[in-house]
């Protein structure tokens, strides 16, 4: 039985603050999930945006919602739900094994319905300062939201004894430096604007970066666009290549400058006119709320310092980040996470010593530096997602993902990279019949729980 009952402020009602308000109120515990925008489900609300879908638009800085029209997930939905809530086709709806953003967002609100947190959400209250208590163990949040029968905004305080921070991490764009893009008269956006591809008819377009983002929109603009330049450090030839498949798109090497003339040049020495430049180049972590009490900050995109990407060991439990890995299966980590901090902070499972979660950290780092990886690759989990998971579920003591749908993920990356046009509709040949099976068998002795 837990023995601690802890009133916790959980920032954020996207998949990682629903599962967390889930997780915590199943230990035992209270929690309260602010929300900034008028809904759940984070990044899964689509909007539309006027501006975006008008015309190209000059750098912007922040979006609340960074969906494309056309999006569709990159995983089989089987693969990409929570462990214990199937995210299968029901009757309505989209029924595609990978089904576009409105299927998603669905699921997040049946989620919240099913296990009854949308009374747990305050609506368009946006958390702007989290501080810790003199006491040491309980933090005092600061929220804004409108003033009831006006437009506006009035702020609040409320101290709580724990903080789990789901804000997301895909709202803050990084931008590609582009040596000589001042002088340059073209236009750029980033991923996180992009809509439509009428807007990019007759341009030429360059598309930096060719992950999931990059590879998707590149070919949605190509049914448009006069031309769409693909630029990728990751580009293993020297000269550019025509894109098999497509009249207008070509792969290059990094971009080496833009120049006023309007050309951009790439390191293979090819160079194109272009109208755009569009940055398919991810985004940062941002916590703009934290003060120094919260004991990290972020360095070239790494969070640090964090034992195993949730406590900060100086405060820990009492603060925690939940969602911080990438090129993950989101929402199964997202609840190992969040059933680990509940069961930590009531004092069902324990954390080590905060010097040994120091000495943790510091060898975690060492061993990346001794690979070669950069610090922005500290939350990149790909190759070792698994073995992250197996641990959360160790310590939670009970399972982790299944065989099925970790092959179901490397099977989902391999078909992404080797036909990036149309793995998701030709996934239902027979290759994965035998994982779906398992899966429904899984799904089937789950929905029999009472
Ligand atoms: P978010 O969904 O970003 O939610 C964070 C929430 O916190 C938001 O609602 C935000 O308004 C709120 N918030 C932020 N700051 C504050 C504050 N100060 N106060 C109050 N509220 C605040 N994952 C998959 O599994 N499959 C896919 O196919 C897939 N495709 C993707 C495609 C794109 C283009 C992107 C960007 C992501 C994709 N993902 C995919 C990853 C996706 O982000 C995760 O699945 C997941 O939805 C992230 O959830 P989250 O709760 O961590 O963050």
């Amino acid at each position: 039985m837990p023995s601690r009952s802890l009133r916790v402020a959980v920032i954020g009602a996207g998949a990682a603050g629903l599962v967390a308000a889930r997780e915590l109120r199943r230990e035992g515990h209270a929690p309260v999930v602010f929300e900034r925008t008028d809904g759940v489900g984070g990044t899964w609300v689509y909007e539309a945006d006027a501006d975006a879908s008008a015309s190209p638009e000059p750098l912007v800085t922040q979006r609340r919602s960074n969906l494309d029209a056309s999006l569709r997930t990159n995983l089989p939905r089987e693969c990409m739900g929570f462990l214990d809530f199937p995210f299968v086709a029901g009757p309505d709806g989209d029924t595609r094994r990978f089904p576009g953003h409105a299927e998603v967002l669905r699921y997040l609100q049946s989620f919240a319905r099913r296990f009854d947190l949308d009374g747990l959400v305050r609506l368009e209250t946006e958390v702007v300062r989290v501080s810790r208590e003199t006491s040491g163990t309980s933090w005092r949040v600061r929220y804004s939201r409108k003033a009831s029968g006006s437009e506006k905004r009035e702020t609040d305080e409320e101290v709580f004894d724990a903080v789990v921070i789901c804000n997301g991490h895909y709202s803050q764009p990084h931008f590609a430096d582009v040596a000589g893009v001042d002088a340059w008269p073209g236009k750029q956006l980033h991923s996180t604007s992009y809509r439509v591809p009428e807007p990019f008819h007759g341009q030429v377009v360059v598309v930096i970066g060719c992950g999931p983002s990059g590879t998707d929109i590149s070919r949605d603009i190509a049914g448009v666009a006069k031309e769409v330049h693909l630029a990728s450090r990751w580009s293993l030839s020297a000269t550019s290549e025509k894109l098999p498949g497509h009249a207008n798109m070509w792969f290059h090497s990094e971009i080496d400058r833009a120049q006023e003339d309007g050309s951009v040049v790439f390191h293979d020495g090819s160079r194109v006119k272009a109208d755009v430049i569009m940055h398919c180049t991810g985004y940062k972590y941002n916590f703009p709320f934290l003060t120094n009490d919260a004991t990290v900050s972020v360095d070239d995109n790494c969070v640090d310092p964090l034992y195993k990407h949730v406590f900060p060991p100086q405060v820990a439990p009492r603060l925690s980040f939940i969602g911080l890995p990438l090129k993950v299966v989101p929402f199964p980590l997202f609840e190992l996470q969040s059933h680990w901090v509940a069961g930590v902070l009531s004092g069902r499972f324990k954390l080590p010593s905060k010097d040994e979660m120091v000495r943790d950290v510091t060898a975690f780092h060492s061993r990346l530096a001794a690979r070669g990886w950069p610090r922005r690759y500290t939350h990149r989990l790909r190759d070792r997602e698994f073995e992250n998971e197996d641990w959360l579920a160790e310590q939670c003591r009970r399972g982790g993902p299944e065989g099925w749908r970790r092959e179901m993920f490397d099977a989902a990356m391999q078909v992404m990279v080797e036909r990036p046009e149309n793995y998701r509709d030709e996934w239902d040949g027979g290759d994965y019949d035998h994982l779906l099976a398992q899966a429904n068998r899984d799904f089937a002795a789950h929905c029999q729980r009472p």
